[in-house]
């Protein structure tokens, strides 16, 4: 089975107060999505990696990850859009043909190779699944963000992470009809399939080291975390 690894890197950290963007902040001594792009790398099924970024981004991915990091199968680093779907949207389009995506937030450096082989075993048994996690708090919902309206079963709640992985025709698809419905307020790519797929999603435990870089003090945490991924 082929399999194409899409790599976001095309955000702009609006909620972290720093002068470089997250996904290329240093952490350890490397940029933040140079973890996540060295991990695919070294997997024997991901043939290729679709690095997407800011158009003024570019040829520092190129330089500074992909090539001082020998990331041979980057095969393009292409511009992103304005919300993360329409970077996955651009990233999908620009596979020429695979079967398989990992589709990955670049601000998520630490993943495992445990955790991609999983996510490999259940795709193909799936078609559909995401890294995801328990969540470990009581979820309150608000709708007007003052009042509580009403709790929900935390045994039921995951918090999900990335990769999200989907066969190619399927995600493709559910892209397609997400982006002609108006694709408003779609943070995750599995909610595209929940909603246009008609395939149930399945979720691959993931790990509460999977953080994505937000705010400024997951910063502090990913430091400690560096170590062991480096
Ligand atoms: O904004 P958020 O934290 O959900 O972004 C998740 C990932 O999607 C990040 O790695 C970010 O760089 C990427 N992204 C993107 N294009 C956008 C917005 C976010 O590639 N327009």
């Amino acid at each position: 089975m082929d399999c194409t690894a899409i790599v976001l890197a095309a955000g702009n950290s609006r909620r972290l107060d720093a002068e470089t963007k997250k996904q290329y902040l240093d952490i350890g001594g490397m940029p933040v999505a140079a973890y996540s792009l060295r991990r695919f790398q070294r997997q024997e099924f991901i043939s290729r990696i679709v690095l997407v970024a800011g158009p003024e981004d570019i040829e520092y991915c190129q330089k500074q990850i992909v090539d001082r990091y020998g990331l041979t199968k980057v095969e393009q680093i292409i511009p992103g859009g304005r919300e993360r779907f329409d970077s996955v949207y651009a990233g999908l389009r620009a596979c020429a043909s695979t079967d398989v995506v990992f589709i990955h937030d670049g601000a998520r450096p630490f993943i495992s190779d445990e955790l991609l082989a999983a996510l490999y075993a259940d795709v193909v048994q799936y078609r559909a699944c995401i890294a995801a996690v328990p969540v470990k708090d009581t979820i309150k919902i608000s709708l007007d963000g003052a009042r509580i309206d009403r709790t929900p079963d935390r045994n039921s709640i995951w918090q999900a992470q990335t990769p999200q992985v989907f066969s190619y025709d399927l995600i493709r698809r559910a892209c397609r009809a997400a982006s002609q419905a108006g694709a408003y307020g779609i943070t995750d790519d599995a909610s595209c399939v929940e909603r246009y797929g008609n395939t149930p999603v399945h979720l691959t435990l993931g790990s509460y080291e999977n953080i994505k870089i937000t705010t400024p003090e997951d910063l502090a945490i990913a430091s400690v975390f560096a170590k062991k991924y480096i």
